[in-house]
């Protein structure tokens, strides 16, 4: 059922949208199409808390939205939407819009794939993407608003933002949910678990995040999570992959391990986040995971690298040091125990080369900071990646692992005018 919710309930400021998202909203309806915020910035907007990005649902194709603005990519193939953007550089800011999409459970989508087999012609009025697996299909046969609804996860996920007429389109209770600071599946949790059990991990993540502001899962929509949990072996690693980057990177990664636990869900998403699970209360990995969420609270930015060089760094530490009582040379010795702890830590995700490559730089810069010595310490404070190192270095100092006098010095030192580094330098020795 379609509730219109005025802002007199609601309690949506409006100072707080974004007006590049108002006026893409503004000029798709100018031109005659349907168009809302929608989605996460919605739910965030009525919390009270800071969206991170604003997204627009629209009943006008990708075509149809590209056209009505000077710079607007379609983007996707399994998921078709377009990125509208504003500003340039490092201001640049993108609006995600996506046309509504129809709601097809599995068996409505294996229909659609079983007749996109036998005639294509039977399909030509869907408007969707041709291609022949359900999965492509069910995600680009366009609907209307309430099927786009119904096809997202939860309620309080699931509301469209009129910024003109500030209001609140609610099919599924959001509002009362979000009122209650309940996360709730649409439907029936099991079954939309196995349409896509990456929703399992959206659960975690959506409660981690929310736990802050008093939210819990609904039990219904909590109970299947464990059962479900094995339905994860038919998503590919690189989606899981990304999962987990954000549970862990989007600022609420010490309340992800909590969820995790607490959920029964501490082994077996991802054979990586096992290991950052396992070793989450250790003293080097936790303050990782603390700084981790600081920065993101603080609008800094986090890399992926990063964490994961802290997650691994006890594995690389023992097989470097094993590999130095055989007798082999300090650097060697190190570059082979991280190729090992790549083959057996990090799977075929997209991307592994350039994260293995910053994630090996972070860790031969370690021993390169004992050398206090000649035109070391200039050349060092000179690499691009310097600063990951050195962050790399001061949480080691935080847990004890090396002397907090060798991180203060490298900060005076990178901070320091030449002469000063002479200085540093002389008194090192
Ligand atoms: P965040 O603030 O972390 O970005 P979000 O709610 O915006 O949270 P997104 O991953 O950006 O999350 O997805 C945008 C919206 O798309 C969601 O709010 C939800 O309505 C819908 N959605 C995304 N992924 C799924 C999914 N796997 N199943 C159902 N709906 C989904
Ligand atoms: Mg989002």
């Amino acid at each position: 059922k379609r509730v219109e919710v005025p802002q007199s309930v609601h309690g949506i400021d409006p100072t707080l949208v974004d007006r590049r998202a108002v006026d893409v909203v503004r000029t798709l309806k100018e031109a005659g199409h349907e168009a809302y915020i929608v989605g996460g910035a919605v739910r965030d907007l009525l919390l009270g808390l800071h969206p991170k990005d604003f997204d627009v649902a629209t009943n006008a194709t990708p075509e149809q939205v590209k056209a009505l603005f000077r710079r607007a990519f379609i983007i996707g193939k399994r998921f078709r939407i377009v990125h509208v953007v504003y500003g340039r550089g490092r201001e640049h800011e993108v609006i995600e819009v996506s046309t509504f999409r129809a709601y097809l459970d599995n068996a409505a989508a294996e229909q659609v794939a079983g007749n996109e087999r036998t005639s294509k012609s039977a399909l030509a009025g869907m408007k969707h993407a041709v291609d022949a697996s359900g999965r492509v299909l069910r995600d680009n046969v366009w609907g209307p608003q309430e099927e786009d609804a119904v096809r997202r996860d939860f309620t309080i996920n699931a509301m469209y933002y009129d910024p003109e007429r500030q209001i609140v389109v609610d099919y599924h209770g959001g509002i009362k949910d979000a009122q209650k600071k309940t996360l709730r599946m649409i439907g029936d949790p099991a079954t939309r678990y196995r349409e896509d059990p990456v929703r399992i991990i959206r659960a975690v993540r959506f409660a981690a995040k929310l736990s802050a502001v008093g939210f819990a899962l609904d039990p219904k929509t909590a109970a299947p999570l464990v059962q479900s949990q094995a339905l994860l072996a038919d998503v590919p690693q690189s989606r899981l992959f990304d999962e987990m980057l954000k549970l862990l990177q989007t600022g609420h990664a010490i309340a992800t391990i909590a969820q995790l636990r607490k959920l029964g869900l501490a082994h077996g998403i991802y054979p990586l986040l096992d290991v950052v699970v396992e070793r989450a209360d250790a003293a080097f990995v936790h303050a990782a995971l603390a700084d981790t969420d600081r920065r993101v609270a603080e609008s800094k930015a986090v890399a992926p690298s990063f964490l994961l060089a802290c997650v691994l760094w006890s594995d690389v530490h023992d097989g470097w040091n094993q590999r130095l009582a055989q007798g082999q040379h300090t650097i060697p010795a190190l570059h082979e125990a991280i190729d090992s702890v790549f083959d057996a830590r990090i799977g075929d995700v997209s991307g592994r080369g350039k994260l293995a490559a910053d994630m090996r730089e972070i860790w031969v810069m370690q021993p390169r900071f004992d050398k206090r010595a000649g035109s070391t310490p200039h050349g060092l404070v000179q690499q691009p990646r310097f600063r990951a190192g050195f962050d790399f270095l001061r949480l080691r100092a935080d847990v004890g692992e090396v002397e907090e006098s060798l991180a203060a010095w490298w900060q005076d030192f990178q901070e320091a005018d030449d002469a000063r580094r002479e200085d540093l330098i002389a008194q090192a020795r």
